[in-house]
């Protein structure tokens, strides 16, 4: 017989846990001790929770959990990026990475298990969506690095499995609490969505007036060429993207990044670099090279050289451009695959 679920504190309101206390007889205090443990500690059990009654811990026990995440496979690359595969309570597998640089370290989130985008070049989407994860699912890949660095991260960007905008609701509560200065205090600017594309969500998004950062998954500059790696269900015309983009920067006062995985013999051409910078311009934003990790499909990444050329050829088109080279990128751009070599789902 299968463990009934127990639901996690993350996923409870402010005003669901001050219930539950009030129920459980204990002073109001105690809420902000346990929030005190839970987003500025990473307790993972209630046994860590060193001040708060044990009549209180017991009750809590019996009906909810603290942490959703079991690391099944912890992947440590040379330069010290960290990919961990989590077990979730109903035997489904996620993905994180911890992305650490000289002065700053990044986790890379994902929001579902899966994704029904599909994209052709991708891992995450070759299997379609299982599931959306809870906002306690998406919180704790956030507080599984902290813990496993005994420090707090900077960044998070939300670009592991899945499309965010299609669990936007799970997600915008976990960014509120991991923003929330009386929880993770992480401010707004130092997070990241990813998108393909999404216009429904850009501009959901948008009126929610939150400071996060928007990224597009571009890879292409031409509806026709789109059409080649998204399948139809959801992908949006380019011009819609644009103006959805347009919308969330009048909403939010933030450029958009646009990201471009650099396809071999398919998107690397001197016309590709002139558009996408062209569309760039138009957008305010900057782009973000990726050279395609190897995946489900039959696209590579072009040589380095040619990466490289093409990067010089948007940066003398006045673009601001990087190229993602680096190793713990190279496991960041690879999300999904761990996942999809393991097929340890249920
Ligand atoms: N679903 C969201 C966020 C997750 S993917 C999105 O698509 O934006 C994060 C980035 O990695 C996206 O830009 C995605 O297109 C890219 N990506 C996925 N598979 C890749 C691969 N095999 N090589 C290079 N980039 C890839
Ligand atoms: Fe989904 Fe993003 Fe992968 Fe496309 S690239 S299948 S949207 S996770």
């Amino acid at each position: 017989m299968s463990e009934i679920i127990k639901t996690s504190l993350k996923d409870l309101s402010d005003e669901e846990l001050s219930e539950l206390l009030e129920r459980c007889g204990v002073a109001a205090f105690r809420a902000d001790q346990l929030r005190h443990w839970l987003y500025q500690k990473w307790a993972a059990d209630f046994s860590e929770m060193k001040n708060l009654p044990a009549a209180l811990l017991g009750k809590l026990q019996a009906g909810y959990r603290v942490f959703t995440l079991q690391a099944e496979e912890t992947l440590t690359a040379e330069d010290g990026c960290v990919k961990w595969l989590s077990r979730l309570s109903d035997g489904n597998t996620v993905e994180t990475v911890l992305i650490r640089a000289p002065e700053r370290a990044t986790v890379c989130i994902s929001t579902q298990v899966g994704c029904q985008v599909r994209c052709v070049f991708c891992a995450s989407g070759s299997k379609g969506l299982i599931r959306n994860l809870t906002t306690a699912e998406i919180i704790d890949q956030v507080l599984l690095p902290c813990r496993y660095l005994e420090a707090k991260i900077n960044n998070i960007v939300v670009m592991g499995m899945g499309e965010p905008l299609h669990n936007l609701d799970m997600l915008s509560r976990a960014l509120d609490n991991l923003n929330a200065p009386d929880k993770f205090a992480l401010g707004a600017r130092h997070i990241t969505i990813s998108t393909s594309g999404i216009v429904p969500g850009i501009r959901k998004l948008a009126d929610l007036h939150r400071p996060w950062n928007l990224a597009i998954s571009l890879h292409a500059t031409s509806d026709q060429q789109r059409a080649q790696i998204i399948p139809p269900d959801y992908r949006y015309p380019l011009e819609e993207i644009i103006s959805a983009c347009q919308y969330h920067r009048q909403q939010t006062n933030r450029m958009p990044t646009l990201e471009y995985a650099l396809l071999k013999s398919f998107n690397d051409s001197p016309e590709d670099a002139a558009r996408l910078a062209a569309l760039a311009a138009r957008l305010h934003a900057k782009i973000n090279l990726i050279p395609c990790n190897p995946g489900p499909s039959r696209y590579q990444a072009p040589a380095l050289a040619q990466c490289r050329a093409f990067l010089d050829r948007l940066i003398r088109a006045g673009a601001q451009a990087t190229l993602r080279t680096r190793k713990g990128d190279a496991i960041k751009a690879a999300c999904g695959q761990l996942r999809s070599r393991q097929r340890t789902d249920n």
